[in-house]
């Protein structure tokens, strides 16, 4: 048994029986006995969650697009008011 190399906490074993296509062996979960779906792992990072329609990384990339908006947003209307106080 090994530990789960993305640092997810979970305990994997390796069997014959679960290869992936490339032939490659599938890390399986020794608690459930189902090949290891790693939440660490960037594939879960790019999977997309059926409620969202996103990946976590889209979520992510989405919010950061937005809260820039809302700083540029906020800038412009903070330079207004600068300006109104001068004038
Ligand atoms: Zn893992």
């Amino acid at each position: 048994m090994m530990q789960c190399r993305n640092g997810c906490g979970a305990t994997l074993t390796f069997s014959d029986k679960h290869k992936s296509a490339s032939g490659k062996m599938i890390p399986i979960d020794s608690v459930s006995g189902q090949p290891h779906q790693c939440p660490n792992s960037d594939f879960a990072m790019k999977k997309k969650d059926p409620e969202l329609g996103k990946s976590v990384i889209e979520v992510v990339q989405d919010l950061q697009q937005r809260m820039m908006s809302l700083e540029k947003m906020f800038e412009e209307r903070m330079t207004k008011l600068e300006m109104s106080r001068w004038s």
